[in-house]
Order: C-alpha cells, then structure tokens, then sequence
C-alpha cells in the first residue's frame, strides 16, 4: 500500500473493477502455454486492492570531444597546415548539435589548420615494407605437408571374394605432396614471392599527410526507479503504460531540498509530487555526476504514475496473488494454476491421457473444480536427447572428374612434349617464365630433351627418373587463392592434375 496522501496518488484512470481483472486474467492466461484456461473467473479472491506505483526516470545529455593526431597517405593537393591561421581548440569549433535526448550520435571532425606532409615513416618513403609472412624470403613453408615434403593419405578398398563376401580394407601411404611438389617450401603468396608488399602506411605513395582531428559523442543517459510497494517486480512498472503526472527539463536539474510542496527539482510544477518520487529523484540527479570532459546541454525528469491492481486468491491451502497493472492492463500472475490437460500431454508424451479431462477441453465446458489440495508441482521435461547411433562408414568419394581441356593434343617438334594440365577449380590463370600461357584446364609444351644418364642430381635439368635425367618445367598456377608453383616433367606422363 502507499501511504502518501490522496492528492499525490496516481490518477484513477477508470477504476478497474474486479471482474475486470478477472477477464485481463483470462486473456493473459490464453496467451501462455500452461496456464489454465476457464479458471479466472471462478477463482476465489479474498482481496482486490488498487494501489499505485511511480516510475521516475532521469535523463541527461551530454557530449564529448576527444582530440586525435592521425595521418593519412598524401598524394597531392593543398595542404592546410599552421601559415593558414591558428588552430581551434576542441571545443572551438562550432558544430550543429543534434535534437536534445537524442540516444547516441558521432561525427568526426578534421581540426583546420593542422596539417603537414611528412615522409611516411613505416616505408622510409619507399612505397613498400618487408613482406611479414614470408620475412622477405619469398616462399614459406608449404601449408599441405607441412614442410615435410610427404603427406599421409588414406584408401579404402572393398573386395568381394567368389563367395560373394565383401572385406574392407583400410591402408595408409604416403605420397609426394601436391602442394610443394615434394620441396616442403611454396611461393608466398602474399607478396607473390617478390618477398615485399605495399606499405600500407601510406599506401605506397611514401608520403603522409598528419592532422588532427576531434571525436564528437552526444550521448543520452537513462536511469530509472520505480516505486512500488507491493511484491509485483518493480522494472515491470517501469515498462507498463502510465499517466506523465511530472515532467521538467532544464539546462540542469538540481537536487531537491526535501519536503513535501514541489520544493527543490520541482519548482514550476503544478504537480505535487510525494516525498518517496522526491528522494527517488534526487538520488539519480546524483547519480548523473559527469567528467570535467563531458559537457551537460541538458537534463529531464519524467514521473509517471502507474496504476497497480492486487488481487489474492485461495488455491488449496496456499494465497496466491496476481497483479493487473500499468494503463495498458497487463498481468502479472506468478505460480497461476496450469492446465492439467496440458501438463499431463506434455508429460506422458500422449501415452494416456484421462478421457474425462480431454473431453471437457475439446468440447469447451467448464473444466473441473480446483482441487482442494495444491496440484503436485510438475515440472516441464525437455525429451531426453539419445545418443545418434554411429555413422555408417560412407564409401570413399570416386575421384573427381576434372574438367578437360579443350581441343586436341597440340602437335609438337622434336624435343618438346605436349602436357594437359587439370585443375580443380578450374579457371586459374597458368604462367611459364612469367609469361601466362592461358587459364587452366589447358594443354601445355614443354621440353623432353635432354634425358640421359643419370647424374645423380648434378646434371640441373631437375629430376632424376629411373636412372636418368629429365629437365623441369616450373608452371605457376594462379587462382583466386593465391598462386603456387608446381614442376612438371615428361615423366609426369600426359596428365597432369592438381587439386
Ligand atoms: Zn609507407
Ligand atoms: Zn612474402
Ligand atoms: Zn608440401
């Protein structure tokens, strides 16, 4: 109950009967899963009191300018440095300030007369730094194998025996990495092996422009209290509707002096407003205390009155309490009966549900009498979750098709072998030398000359095969991802694939 006088009660916006209450009950009954349908109007209430409750809320506006030095990169153009004039302070500069209490607003400004053009201080002027991924190496370790050179691969194989018995194998090998070709090392592809990158910095123009500017933040800050002194949670009357009984706004608002008669924060109000609103409100003026950086532009102070019903009702032999509140009539009704239709589907899953109870709620009549005792506190179990049973083992995938390449094998010259190079994806862009051939899939030439005997890797020409020497071709494949170089020789066969 509050206790503060008739005159600074809320106002009564159309007293609300109990049997209002009890169809407000319903309704928000009907909007839950469990509650129990039919029940509002035949509960016994043993007491239905109006009460009132108060949200005072308390804003202040504020903003904010924090200076920053900051550069960017400087192509060309004027500069506005120093000889223009002197530079305005922070809070110098004129700015248009948004509409009061709006919530969160930034603009950044740029200071005038603070600029100067500097050479970039990460690249020294040069346009370009050390690549970091490779430290300036051009290749890094390959990301398929590792660096080992070797990947461990997997293959299953079924074999049906005459009997018609399948057995499954599994077996691992290792096979020469696709990645690096065997060497463990790759081209970087951040800087494409050139083992430098643009600096960033200045994006590679070598020169920055330095200025300062000013970080601008009006902001709005909200706090609330409710008062309320009935066990109904105070933040629900700070969310219901209510009748603005008090509303000031100032440059700013000053803490009150105590006493009844609108002394203090309210001089100027019609509003009588009770001592409880009083403390409330000088409690968050004086919770708004703000840095010597933050400029106030203003301060409000709302009070509104919200209306707040309590009703009590027997249920067996415990007193339960529901509340109808706020101006827009909402409910609140902690531990209300639930359904036991309801609670009982729910719990046996469908197994058995009495017929009696299911009757009466498919046909709408009045459900049974409450029971004398307290329903036993049924709780709401989630279906156990089993485990999945374990995967069937999936045959290993067949090897992609790659796309072809098109036309016919090309006609070579003596020395030279023809190569169809496959890649997945297709479409990477395919170079030699440094001179791009085509996009991939594609047929390539390069040379078979000079096999011979083998010189146990002395010969330069790349790659021992069988006892003898075979030249290499290096082809840099380019795609999306980044490029990588793969070495192809006549012993590769006609077919090349890279995945
Ligand atoms: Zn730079
Ligand atoms: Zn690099
Ligand atoms: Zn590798």
């Amino acid at each position: 109950m509050n206790d503060a006088p008739d005159t600074t009660s809320p106002a009564a916006p159309g007293a609300l009967t109990l049997e209002d209450a009890r169809l407000f009950l319903e309704q928000h009954a009907r909007t839950t899963t469990w509650g129990r349908r039919g029940l509002a109007a035949r509960l016994d209430v043993t007491s239905f009191e109006r009460t009132g409750a108060f949200d005072v809320v308390f804003q202040s506006y504020t903003e904010t300018r924090v200076p920053e030095e900051t550069h960017e990169p400087y192509a060309s153009g004027p500069v506005d440095g120093p000889e223009n004039g002197r530079a305005p302070g922070p809070w110098e500069i004129l700015l248009k300030m948004p509409p009061l209490f709006t919530q969160d607003h930034r603009v950044v400004v740029r200071v005038p007369h603070t600029e100067q053009v500097r050479t970039c201080f990460r690249c020294k002027g040069g346009g370009s730094v050390t690549c970091s991924t490779c430290s300036g190496g051009g290749r890094v370790t390959c990301g398929s194998c590792g660096g080992d050179g070797r990947t461990t691969e997997t293959r299953t194989t079924t074999e049906t025996d005459a009997q018609g018995n399948t057995s499954t194998r599994t077996e691992t090998y290792t096979s020469t990495c696709s990645g690096c070709w065997g060497s463990g090392r790759v081209t970087c592809s951040t800087c494409g092996g050139s083992g430098r990158v643009t600096c960033s910095t200045c994006a590679g123009l070598g020169r920055l422009r330095h200025f300062r500017r000013v970080h601008v933040h009006w902001s709005t800050r909200t706090n609330s209290r409710q008062i309320e002194k009935t066990d109904l949670p105070d933040q629900l009357v700070g969310l219901a509707g209510g009748d603005v009984i008090h509303s000031e706004e100032e440059a700013r608002i000053e803490p009150g002096r105590g006493g009844e008669g609108g002394a203090g924060p309210y001089r100027g109000a019609f509003t009588r407003v009770n001592a409880d609103v009083e403390a409330a409100a000088n409690a968050l003026i004086a919770l708004h205390a703000f840095p010597e950086g933050e400029k106030l532009h203003g301060q409000r102070l709302v009070v509104r009155a919200v209306p707040v019903y309590e009703a009590r009702y027997r249920w067996g032999k415990e007193t339960r309490t529901f509340w109808v509140f706020g101006t827009d009539r909402r409910v609140h009704a902690p531990r209300y009966p639930l359904s036991p239709w309801r609670v009982g589907g729910a719990v046996l899953g469908g197994v058995s549900v009495p017929a009696a109870l299911v009757g009466a709620n498919l046909l709408g009549q009045p459900a049974p009498p409450p029971p004398v005792v307290p329903p036993p506190h049924v709780e709401v179990v989630a279906k156990p979750v089993l485990p999945e049973p374990p995967p069937i083992p999936a045959p290993p995938p067949a090897p992609k098709v790659l796309e072809k390449a098109k036309g016919a094998r090309p006609n070579v010259t003596v020395g030279k072998t023809a190569v169809e190079l496959r890649t997945d994806p297709p479409g990477m862009d395919v170079f030699v030398a440094g001179k791009k051939l085509g996009v991939s899939p594609l047929w390539i030439t390069i040379p078979s000359r000079g096999a011979g005997p083998c010189k146990q890797g002395t010969c330069a020409l790349g790659r021992c095969t069988a006892g003898a020497c075979e030249p290499v071709t290096k082809v840099e494949i380019r795609g999306a991802e980044g490029a990588r170089i793969v070495e192809v020789a006549p012993s590769d066969g006609e077919l090349v694939e890279l995945r």
